[in-house]
């Protein structure tokens, strides 16, 4: 596939696998994906398996991502995660605002914003996640939506910070749900989204940006979705913890 970006496909494995069911994973992704080197693949293990699958991934073209971080770097934060913790296990990506941490922690645009800043200032990438609810979209709000979402989220950010962050475009109506976005309707938030970085930033970031769609992605829709000028990768839940349906899908989408 001949893309303006190289795709960035990534698995977010959310509350899923233990240390030795990581490891299988792992053993059964290196194996299908040993030649792709025409996309960033990236898997993002719970915490609690990262230092076993940094080990693992260290021979192979995985790369390592968490699915969340601490905005405070050290300190008195029960239950968080800082950045150089993270970074012991050489993870790279570092999602932040997926809507489950949006809906069930309650996770603001402010947070993600500063989430961001923190990520940054490690030298990790964020993989900020943005999108509409089903109530929203039927309601003709998903622009509106988006703008706000994309703007506080990314607020501060500098210009060559936000040419490293990825962003995800993740309708939550579309979140493990087994119902896709149709090509029309990715490809059209996929371009507001870069007409909106071109404001915010300038043309050269908008157009260096990577935006994965994420939402029910499996082998069957990943060829069209992946295939769409605005799209740039995927950020896959579901079809990511088994290695076949990982591995297709990446497959589908060169
Ligand atoms: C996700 O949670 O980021 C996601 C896209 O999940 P799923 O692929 O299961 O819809």
């Amino acid at each position: 596939m001949n893309k303006e970006r190289k795709l960035i496909i990534a698995g977010n494995w959310k509350m899923n696998k233990t240390v030795a069911e990581a490891l299988d994973l792992i053993r059964d992704l290196k194996i299908e994906l040993a030649n792709v080197k025409e996309v960033d693949l990236v898997v993002c293990p719970p915490f609690t398996a990262l230092s076993e699958v940094s080990r693992a991934v260290l021979d192979s073209n995985l790369r390592l991502g968490a699915q969340n971080m601490s905005e405070n770097n050290v300190g008195a934060h029960t239950g968080e995660i800082a950045a150089v913790m993270l970074k012991e296990f050489s993870v790279r990506y570092v999602i932040l605002g997926h809507s489950e941490r949006r809906q069930y922690q309650k996770e603001s645009d402010a947070l993600i914003a500063k989430k961001a800043l923190a990520v940054h200032a490690a030298a990790l990438k964020p993989i900020v996640c943005v999108g509409e609810t089903l109530a929203e979209r039927q309601a003709g709000h998903t622009e509106e939506v988006l703008d706000t979402q994309v703007r506080r989220s990314l607020a501060g950010l500098s210009k060559e910070q936000m040419a490293e962050t990825v962003l995800a475009y993740e309708p939550v109506w579309a979140i493990g749900t087994g119902t896709t976005a149709t090509a029309a309707q990715a490809q059209e938030a996929h371009a507001f989204i870069r007409k909106l970085l071109a404001h915010m930033f300038d043309e050269a970031v908008a157009r260096r940006v990577r935006i994965q769609y994420g939402g029910s992605v499996k082998p069957s829709n990943a060829r069209e979705l992946m295939s769409l000028p605005d799209v740039d990768g995927a950020l896959v839940g579901g079809a990511s913890l088994e290695a076949r349906n990982f591995a297709d899908i990446v497959k589908n989408s060169i």
